[in-house]
């Protein structure tokens, strides 16, 4: 201790002083309002909240030499004036149960006067029942002199002047004044999207022609219009839903998986004011990088409603990035949403899905990359990673046969001819690969997509709606993560492949999955799906006689046969009207099945089982109520449709073992990354079997 003390002389403790009340409300105001940008925020917002359906910006050098924002509002009240611009004075709230309560958030009454003690503050207001305006400026947060009467319109004009012109430090780390402009540029943008019953231009000062204008009474798509263009527009696609267990409603726009931006365009509101949630942002990539071809990003607006008790925005100085409780739910609800409204719009985009590499989520050096790879490890930068962890394949990878598809998967099309293996009338099989069956099928696939673009219908049908409602509520987060990040790894056999996902590998059920994805885009697309053309007419009669056949308890007596075929038959024709326009199960006049639903590009069901199929939608189906008959056909057309071993298919194609594969790769497995919501399988029906995990692994080989 005392050579400590001859080294280094132990110091005379200071006082504690507490800090000028002006110095801490300037530190305050320098987190709150960083760059002009932010200001420009505060202050639309405060005009949103005086009822303003008019708000004009005016900019010189980027904000730092002029913010003007004018506005028709309610004005603020001549004897309020003096403490405006002071340190939580708000008429906004009263308590600290109010910042709880209140239907927007964030009033702390702290921006106003943050912009007074790092700028110059003009305030010319008027309400409606003064006889004329009243102006009064402020320095600190005090105001300068006692104010002025002078004329002027219902509503408020605030000037900020001269940003940090106290703060040298802080002014020099802003951006050019461009840079500034784009940044406040890109808030009004934003609000003027989520506000299109209000009007809203931003221009330089000096110009008379506005680089933002939209007009006080718009709709959300025409302000899109006019501030993205047509042609993202045109490719939007409504978002909207609420879930009763949160009271979370969602409202917006995002784009289809068949455009892409070079850049992510995400606005995102809670309540009303514009936030950042980084979590929810990284979820929806997630599900759009299976979709977008590498280098290409989504549009995505929602605007969320949430109970504001839910939600904490006094985290961060700004308010610009939310923390809410119940966040996974939320967010898993949110994206489920997003994913569905994603996959009804999929069937106008046929063969793009197997032509396109996904693409990596957030290129560069974006968060979601580096939160990739931290999941991968938990040593970050520099440090070694833990080799039991340590995973060396990429979902986002893709393998160059995925573009080679073999022939047969082209070929095949619906076909009917004479004598099947049972030799009785009406079977059907596939088509040899003749020359021409190549355009045909593509002939089918196109004109479904034009169909499919030009009148896609809404259907809103309570049943339908509940039917999905029960999809959605029993996804599994943890499950639907694993199928958006698999990496494939092979086919075991027909049924199972393997995959991977971080550090596990698991053996995948393809028929259960498949059936399970069939039964999910028969809900989501009902009433829009593309038609899978026969290429011969198939009589349904003779469906029927096969399946009969084959039957457990065949029927011996042909005069009874007849009779049962023919009821089948005439009941099957009596719903025909129905299964065309909602299935696309279409019959023809002289009682023949001539198109079934085209849930996937290029896949078609196993037909050998075709005449089970047709007798199933006679025996199973109950027809008397609604709900109970969609879920009896879109079930049994998925079990119908889901993937296994098909005899007529092997019979017949040359390359039947390639095609499987690539089917099965190619074009299943892309379809439960990008759409399947997946119940809680894993610990149930053994559809998803973990077969090992590397830390596991590890420790055992270690030890040899
Ligand atoms: P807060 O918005 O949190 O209340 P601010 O510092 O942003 O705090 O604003 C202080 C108060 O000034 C507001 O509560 C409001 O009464 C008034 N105010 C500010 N801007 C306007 C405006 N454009 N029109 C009407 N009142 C305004
Ligand atoms: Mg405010």
């Amino acid at each position: 201790m005392a050579t400590q003390t001859s080294l280094s002389p132990r110091p005379i403790p200071k006082r504690i002083l507490k800090l000028d009340q002006t110095v801490v409300n300037k530190i305050a105001a320098g987190e709150i309002i960083v760059r002009p940008a932010n200001a420009v925020k505060e202050m639309m917002e405060n005009s949103l909240d005086a009822g303003s359906t008019d708000i004009i910006i005016t900019i010189k050098n980027g904000g730092l030499d002029l913010i003007q924002i004018q506005d028709n509002g309610c004005g603020i009240r001549k004897d309020d004036l003096p403490i405006a611009c002071e340190r939580f004075t708000t008429s906004k709230i009263n308590s600290f149960e109010d910042l709880t309560s209140l239907s927007s958030f964030g009033f702390r009454g702290e921006a106003l006067s943050s912009i007074s003690y790092i700028a110059k503050v003009k305030i010319t207001t008027r309400t409606a029942d003064a006889v004329c305006a009243f102006q009064m400026e402020y320095g600190l947060g005090q105001p300068l002199g006692l104010g002025k009467l002078c004329a002027g319109n219902v509503g408020t004009i605030i000037t900020v002047e001269n940003f940090f012109y106290n703060n040298p430090v802080r002014k020099s780390i802003l951006s050019s004044p461009t840079e500034e402009y784009v940044r406040l540029a890109e808030f009004v943008t934003k609000y003027a999207v989520r506000y299109p019953n209000v009007g809203f231009t931003l221009k330089k000062f000096g110009q008379h022609v506005a680089d933002i204008r939209t007009p006080p009474s718009s709709s959300t798509l025409e302000n899109c219009k006019l501030l993205f263009g047509n042609t993202i527009t045109r490719e939007l696609v409504l978002v909207e839903g609420e879930t009763d267990k949160y009271h979370c409603k969602v409202a917006g726009y995002v784009s289809n998986p068949n455009f892409s931006i070079k850049k992510i365009t995400f606005l995102l509101f809670i309540n009303g004011r514009s936030v950042d949630c980084n979590k929810l942002k990284r979820s929806l990539e997630l599900i759009y990088a299976a979709h977008l071809p590498k280098n290409g990003f989504p549009f995505i607006y929602l605007s969320l409603e949430l109970p504001p008790g839910l939600i904490d925005v006094n985290i961060h100085p700004t308010k610009a990035e939310v923390y809410f409780r119940f966040e996974e739910e939320i967010i898993s609800f949110i994206v489920t949403l997003v994913q569905s409204k994603i996959m009804a719009s999929q069937t106008s985009r046929t063969f793009t899905i197997q032509t396109q590499l996904p693409r990596s989520v957030s290129q560069g050096s974006s968060t979601m990359d580096i939160d990739y790879q931290a999941s991968l490890s938990p040593a970050r930068g520099p440090k070694k990673a833990d080799p039991r962890k340590m995973v060396r394949t990429d979902y986002r990878e893709q393998t160059l046969d995925a573009f080679i598809r073999p022939p047969s998967v082209i070929n095949r099309c619906l076909h009917s001819h004479g004598g099947g293996p049972s030799g009785s009338g009406g079977k059907v099989s596939e088509a040899a690969p003749e020359t021409n069956n190549d355009d045909e099928l593509k002939v089918i696939s196109v004109k479904s997509r034009l169909v499919a673009k030009r009148c896609r219908r809404k259907i809103s049908l309570t049943s339908l709606l509940e039917l999905k409602a029960d999809v959605e509520e029993t996804m599994d987060a943890n499950l639907r993560r694993l199928l958006a990040e698999h990496k494939f790894v092979g086919c075991a056999s027909y049924t199972t492949a393997l995959i991977q996902h971080q550090t596990r590998l698991f053996a995948v059920d393809v028929s259960k999955l498949s059936e399970e994805l069939f039964y999910q885009m028969i809900l989501y697309d009902f009433g829009n799906f593309g038609i899978c053309k026969a290429a011969e007419p198939v009589s349904l009669s003779g469906l029927m006689e096969t399946a009969l056949e084959f039957s457990d308890e065949p029927i011996e007596d042909p005069t009874e046969r007849e009779a049962m075929v023919e009821r089948a038959v005439e009941l099957l024709m009596s719903k025909g009207p129905m299964l065309a326009d909602y299935f696309s199960i279409q019959f023809s006049k002289d009682k023949e099945l001539v198109g079934l639903p085209l849930l996937l590009p290029d896949y078609i069901p196993p037909l050998s089982d075709l005449p089970n199929y047709v007798a199933r939608l006679v025996t199973e189906v109950d027809w008397t109520k609604e709900k109970e008959c969609f879920n009896n056909i879109a079930r049994i057309t998925a079990q119908f449709y889901s993937f296994r071993r098909d005899f007529y298919a092997e019979a017949i194609e040359e390359e039947g073992d390639k095609a499987w594969k690539w089917t099965v790769q190619h074009t299943l497995f892309p379809a439960f990354r990008s759409m399947l919501q997946p119940g809680p399988m894993l610990h149930g029906d053994r559809t998803f079997v973990q077969l090992a995990d590397l830390p596991h692994l590890y420790k055992i080989f270690e030890r040899c």
